[in-house]
């Protein structure tokens, strides 16, 4: 499958050995992938290319494979695309010589900046042949419009965007107006479509980043495999090259770090050079919901599992190496400067949180006992009452400032409550079972009361013992309990992974649905009375990893306050468009449609009655496969919080969603039909 068979002819004439790989020639590869919908092809695709790049110009795997993800950096970096609809048509508008008004006729007629880029381009006669654009060229020009900030900052977005566009499909440029048929090839290999959609955050080829990195590794494989005996690879020696990468990426994701590693040493001692380490956060491991203790007993049956108290704070993942172990790692990344050490702490999506939480950073070395020289440390941060000495709801967290706090000015004070442990003293622990972990965890550090506390648990299978437990957890100010398998190979630690090896009982969703939602803000509709000025109801999706689109699931306009309405209004307001992406999945009956459409940037958390099918949305359509066309929707839905933690493609997935509504008792009775509150 990773050897698409080549016509004879030489796909790209002027890639000529150790040149800059042409941007042109991956942007023929992603329209090829754009062809397709069967991911066998896409993956060939993506190998086959990034083959090419490892013959012919090894230097710019890293950028082409960047360009492929459709990011600018990895995710600890902090470098956010997703550039603004006016800004990006206003940049079209002066690189093409075509007004404003027609560049968003444009748009209203299309719906998609890409294609509108792509048409505006081809369109154009251009006096001059421009040089033509190369991978590291491109990337180095998007992350220039990326990273600008400051006074003026937009008019430089726009001048790097023009500048971009304008070398952009160089190859065409002075052969007079090419026309695109947007409607028959959706732009094909235009370069500046592919520009334009990178920037808005969305490639939209249906290229998922698991495929890239499969295809990277099956390129890799082949790669070897060819020059040390001219030969293609077996499967078998594919199929580990891909496990190789996949762990290796999960521990360490950092493919600043990985690729240039691989192309040194090989794909198959990737592992002895590239381990976990401290500087570089790795994705969390999550836990599947539950909705009853009797499933949690079923699920572990036979095994040793604990119960931990679930605390209702941040998840905050602690990196420190201490002074005299830090030539041992390229801990730039960490900057915190203690006394006897570096260190950082990242949120759950890999964003540094060290300006957030100086006070922890300041505090860390009275918690570590003096022979711990590194580590890597999953735990929640909470809101901790000094006076009654207990922990304090999620609410108050929230009200400490995100950036540039001042360890002496922090009035909300936080305890740690640490879970975990992956890296300690040099290595990486995540393969050892969660006891011994959890013993590590326990040399390293000391409590110190309402700074720094181990998870409060119970080893227990008895279902009279856990509810007590559970009990206890809520009076504690917990949201409940995360039961995780104890010993053998399944209780490693699992970046990255929901797993079923960790299962979350939460005291508010038993007997409900199991858990609450996380979803994408999509639209909003005006309110009436009392709410003219803001917005009254909100259009809310979750997220379909496999086609890369929003779903919507359900309309809400319940569980706001007065306040958290005008707060929120001044929030989305700058981030209305026109009309709905192209990615949007939603009903087009007209009384369906929302005042105003968003972007897809805010998260929030939901909690429901319950899941039941409608008309009028599309979450889990597909899976549904009735032929319907009807979706899963949330029946009572009621706002929680918001999930500033949460990137929008990190929202409750459609699979999910269908997970539970099929979990429900009852499924297949009718339900009645979806509710939506103050509609
Ligand atoms: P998810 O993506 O699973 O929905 P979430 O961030 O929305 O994650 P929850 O579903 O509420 O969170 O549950 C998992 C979270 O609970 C963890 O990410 C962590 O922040 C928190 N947590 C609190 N106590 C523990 C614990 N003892 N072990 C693991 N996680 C804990």
């Amino acid at each position: 499958q990773s050897t698409l068979k080549s016509s004879g002819k030489d796909p790209y004439p002027d890639w000529k050995p150790g040149e800059p790989v042409p941007y042109a020639a991956l942007c023929t590869t992603f329209s090829l992938i754009e062809m397709t919908t069967k991911r066998l092809i896409i993956s060939a695709h993506c190998s086959l290319f990034l083959r090419q790049v490892l013959r012919l110009t090894p230097q710019d795997l890293l950028p082409t494979v960047q360009l492929m993800i459709n990011k600018l950096a990895a995710d600890y970096a902090g470098i956010e695309l997703g550039i603004g609809e006016s800004l990006i048509m206003k940049a079209i508008g002066e690189s093409t010589g075509r007004s404003l008004q027609i560049i968003k006729a444009d748009q209203n007629e299309i719906g998609d900046l890409g294609l509108v880029a792509a048409k505006s381009r081809s369109n154009q006669p251009t006096m001059f042949k421009p040089k033509p654009l190369t991978v590291r060229g491109v990337l180095e020009g998007l992350m220039g419009i990326a990273t600008v900030s400051g006074d003026g900052s937009q008019g430089r977005k726009i001048a790097g965007i023009k500048k971009l566009l304008s070398a952009a499909d160089a190859a065409h440029a002075g052969k007079g107006s090419r026309g695109i048929d947007i409607t028959k090839d959706k732009g094909g290999a235009s370069e500046a479509k592919f520009i334009i959609r990178f920037l808005e955050g969305k490639l939209r080829l249906g290229l998922a980043e698991k495929t890239v990195l499969v295809g990277l590794a099956h390129a890799m494989v082949i790669h070897e495999t060819e020059q040390e005996s001219n030969k293609l690879p077996s499967t078998e020696k594919l199929a580990e090259g891909e496990a190789i990468l996949k762990t290796v990426y999960s521990e360490l994701p950092s493919y600043e770090v990985i690729i240039p590693a691989m192309i040194e040493h090989g794909i198959f001692h990737l592992r002895e050079k590239c381990r976990l380490q401290p500087g570089v956060p790795l994705k969390p491991m999550l836990a599947k919901p539950t909705k009853s203790i009797t499933e949690v007993l079923d699920r572990f049956e036979g095994k040793n599992f604990t119960c931990e108290y679930k605390y209702d704070g941040e998840r905050a993942q602690i990196h420190y190496v201490a002074e005299d172990s830090q030539q041992q790692y390229p801990s730039s990344l960490l900057k915190g400067k203690e006394a006897k050490g570096l260190s950082a702490i990242f949120s759950r999506n890999s964003e540094d949180l060290s300006k957030k939480y100086p006070d922890i950073l300041a505090k860390l070395n009275t918690w570590i006992k003096s022979e711990t020289k590194s580590f890597v440390l999953d735990c929640e941060t909470v809101a901790w009452d000094l006076v009654e000495k207990k922990v304090l709801p999620f609410q108050q967290l929230m009200t400490r400032k995100r950036k540039d706090v001042k360890a002496e000015d922090v009035t909300v004070k936080v305890c740690v409550f640490a879970f975990d442990m992956l890296f300690y003293n040099g290595e990486s622990i995540v393969q050892k079972s969660l006891r011994e972990r959890r013993e590590l965890l326990r040399e390293a550090f000391s409590e110190v009361e309402g700074e720094f506390s181990f998870a409060q648990y119970g080893n227990t299978s008895d279902l009279e013992e856990i509810q007590t437990l559970l009990d206890e957890s809520v009076k504690a100010s917990c949201e409940g309990l995360m039961v995780k398998m104890l010993d053998t190979d399944e209780s490693g630690y699992e970046p990255s992974k929901r797993s079923r090896n960790w299962l979350k009982v939460k005291k508010d969703y038993l007997s409900g649905i199991g858990d609450s939602l996380d979803l994408v803000v999509l639209g909003a509709y005006y309110g009436k009375g009392k709410r003219t000025s803001v917005y009254g109801a909100f259009l809310l999706a979750c997220y379909n990893s496999s086609n890369e689109t929003y779903e919507t699931v359900c309309n809400i306009g319940t569980g706001f306050s007065e306040a958290i309405l005008e707060d929120l209004h001044t929030k989305l307001k700058d981030h209305t468009i026109d009309r709905p992406k192209p990615f949007y999945s939603h009903s087009t009956v007209p009384k369906d449609q929302p005042d105003v459409w968003f972007e897809p940037r805010f998260v929030w958390e939901v909690k429901t009655a319950d899941l039941t099918i409608s008309p009028r949305y599309k979450a889990g359509a597909d899976a549904l496969s009735d032929g319907s066309g009807k979706g899963i929707s949330l029946r009572f839905p009621r706002f929680i919080k918001e999930r500033e933690d949460k990137k929008a493609d990190e929202a409750t997935g459609s699979r999910m969603v269908v997970e539970m509504y099929q979990k429900q008792e009852g499924v297949g009775k009718n339900k009645g039909p979806s509710v939506d509150d103050d509609f």
